[in-house]
């Protein structure tokens, strides 16, 4: 910490949804967060940030939305009226409104709707699944929103095992990045990549349905039709057999399910690629040329893959092509996922599923809304508590959820930073406080380093760590048990495996908040799969047939299966450079009519210039959007970015109106957020 006039530089880390987690420097007086920098405390973030936490995250703290008090609801709901109350007063209206509904209906009545606000260990969930354990509480599957097709897909093949952090990319000869709009997403792997290109002359072939700001830096790009990535993976290993270049040695050693994997991708075809995926045949002989060449190669495979129907079976083939060439088992080769599986977490102690009581039933967090219209379920779902979280700008059909959310019979309580059109719809809201005014630790989904943070300012007029709510929620209830007295402090000491060798002989407790913590193997080497790392299946190989996926979704094999459409256009929505999710969505950074990108083909056949405003619609709902007319995206294709509030449109819809909850991806139920169809209307012209 270092002093200069009336403020302060102190170390925070970035708790949003983003795997970079990065170490920061806030300049504050006390009172205020004033300014937000990167630092040096994690050599991989290494004092680089993104634009929107250095532009829009003192507002978010200290802007006009923030929520500084207990509320309640005096409007009708969604009307944003609320009134002041006093905690007491709020916790009893909370206890009143879960208790009237458990009485007629039993405790899991009661559903917590959280996804991962912010990252932090505790505030993520610790003291809050306790709550919600002991309660009795339905439980919530929260991965199909995002997150676990992925994580599924990666651990099918090699089990629950970290592999490459993104720091070993520098070594590869070749980089495929599929799916991963890293400047956006990821910013820190462009600096690995870009390093990797001046030093080694590594080669970059970018796969992606846009040409976005890394595609315009490849060596190759391939534009993808989205949703169609299984067919080009498949495809490939079939050719890259033709070619001869299966590492049979890495095989026969560490690969399991080869045979049955090779009969189903030999029926994918360089056909079908240019047919299915759009890619010309110069274009994937030049991929399966490159892949052939490469000694050391390394791929990443982004969360763009899991957002169509096919999305699992996408990710699983285009890893699997590491395994088919031997690109593993030495510094560079190898899969850029799950560093975060090397973290020596121990979530059971912290979060106490052991309290659940037998028989409850799990509800999927992408089912949400159609759980709460549901008349015919016993029992009904009448109380909900929304936090971490802003479900009506970002799940999937947006105006299912605003029509569920909408029901007078249903009581919802909710915790948040910011006033969201989320949390319009409670009738109690808790104020929480901003990572600024508590203690946490990271992990990372981005990186193995492990950090921690104090606070670096007071909390903000009456708000509070959500760690504290829930202790306090739980007294209320008259939950006593020394579980949830816990302070943060223990908390964090919980959360981590007792003298596990990673964390160096440090109470997680007392890590440095000036040194980020890497985490190696045991005995201190760098972690590469098939090298210093084994795989975790049962098998002790990499699976390309998983007996696990085939008995609960009849997915052992990847495949490709198209989504029926009824619009002209298929419009994706991945991530903003202006948001994390929908986070920052309330501040003047990001706020406004949000652009949608459309090619000059399907732009002149609508009479559509740029800068015009479009109708974007569907049958579930219709947008605002102002044209970009481009060929960085594909005749047929808009992109948006995601996460607007409903004021940005004056249809009170954004893009997420548009999405079908319905449609799901072939192995983990998730949300298909890209299998969206739509046309796009001329409203007014750009004058
Ligand atoms: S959002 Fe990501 S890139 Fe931006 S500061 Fe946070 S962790 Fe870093």
């Amino acid at each position: 910490m270092s002093t200069k006039a009336n403020f302060e530089i102190k170390s925070s880390v970035c708790p949003l949804d983003c795997p970079d987690t990065c170490s920061l420097s806030v300049k504050t007086d006390g009172e205020n967060v004033l300014e937000v920098r990167g630092s040096e405390a994690n050599p991989y973030t290494a004092g680089v940030i993104c634009n929107k936490v250095m532009r829009a995250f003192p507002y978010y703290v200290h802007g006009a939305n923030r929520l500084t008090n207990p509320l309640k609801r005096v409007g009708p709901r969604g009307s944003g009226q609320f009134d002041r109350i006093s905690w007491d007063n709020a916790l009893d209206l909370v206890h009143r409104g879960f208790i009237s509904a458990i009485r007629k209906y039993g405790t899991q009545t009661v559903m917590p709707l959280n996804y991962s606000g912010p990252h932090g260990e505790l505030m993520d969930g610790s003291m809050d699944r306790r709550f919600f354990h002991k309660l009795g509480a339905s439980l919530l599957a929260r991965g199909e929103l995002c997150g676990l097709v992925r994580s599924s897909a990666y651990t099918s093949l090699y089990g629950i095992v970290p592999g490459m952090n993104p720091e070993q990319m520098q070594h590869s000869d070749l980089i495929i990045m599929w799916g991963n709009n890293v400047t956006v997403s990821n910013l820190h792997l462009a600096r690995v990549i870009k390093a990797a290109r001046e030093n080694h002359g590594t080669k970059l072939i970018v796969i992606d349905p846009k040409r976005t700001r890394i595609a315009e830096q490849a060596d190759l790009f391939i534009q993808i039709q989205p949703g169609t990535d299984a067919v080009l993976a498949l495809a490939m290993a079939a050719e890259l057999e033709r070619r001869g270049v299966h590492n049979s040695v890495f095989i026969e050693k560490w690969v399991d399910g080869y045979t049955p994997y090779m009969e189903n991708a030999r029926t994918y075809t360089s056909e079908m690629v240019y047919e299915i995926c759009g890619i010309d045949y110069k274009i994937f002989n030049q991929f399966a040329e490159w892949y052939s060449d490469g000694k050391i190669v390394s791929i990443s495979v982004g969360n763009g893959l899991e957002r169509g129907h096919s999305g699992g079976s996408g990710i699983r083939s285009a890893m699997a092509l590491q395994a088919l060439t031997g690109n593993h088992g030495q510094l560079g080769a190898g899969v850029f996922a799950k560093p975060g599986y090397s973290f020596p977490k121990s979530t059971a102690r912290l979060q106490r599923p052991d309290l659940v009581p037998k028989g409850t039933r799990t509800i999927n967090i992408v089912d949400t809304s159609a759980v709460l219209l549901d008349k015919s379920m016993v029992p009904p779902i009448k109380v909900l508590f929304i936090y971490n979280h802003n479900p009506v700008a970002t799940h999937p059909d947006q105006n299912r959820m605003r029509r569920a959310l909408a029901q007078e019979d249903l009581f919802i309580a909710g915790t948040d930073v910011v006033m969201t059109d989320s949390m319009a719809y409670c009738d109690v809201i808790l104020p929480a406080a901003s990572h600024f005014e508590y203690a946490d630790i990271y992990g990372s989904y981005g990186h193995h380093y492990l950090q921690r943070a104090d606070p670096v300012i007071s909390c903000v007029g009456e708000c509070l760590p959500n760690t504290e709510i829930f202790r306090r929620l739980a007294a209320r209830f008259g939950f006593d048990d020394h579980i949830f007295k816990e302070t943060d402090s223990e908390l964090m000491d919980t959360a981590f495996v007792d003298g596990d060798p990673r964390l160096d002989g440090i109470r997680p407790s007392d890590l440095s908040l000036n040194r980020a913590l890497p985490m190696t193997t045991k005995d201190g080497s760098d972690l590469i799969l098939c090298d210093t790392v084994l795989p975790g299946t049962v098998s002790g190989k990499i699976e390309l047939f998983s007996q696990d996926l085939e008995e609960r979704f009849g997915y052992g094999l990847p495949r490709f299966e198209p989504v029926e459409r009824k619009y002209p256009l298929s419009i994706i929505s991945p991530s903003s450079a202006k948001r994390t999710n929908s986070t920052f969505g309330g501040c003047p950074f990001s706020d406004g009519q949000e652009e949608v990108e459309i090619n000059p083909l399907d732009a002149e056949m609508r009479g559509i210039s740029d800068g015009d405003k479009l109708l974007v619609h569907n049958e579930r709902g219709e947008t605002l959007l102002i044209a970009r007319i481009t060929d960085a995206v594909l005749p047929g294709v808009l992109y948006t970015p995601k996460g607007t509030w409903l004021s940005t449109s004056e249809t009170g819809q954004t893009v997420n109106a548009l999405l079908n909850a319905d449609i799901r991806t072939d192995i983990e139920d998730g949300a298909c957020c890209n299998e969206a169809f739509c046309e796009a209307s001329l409203v007014s012209q750009n004058r």
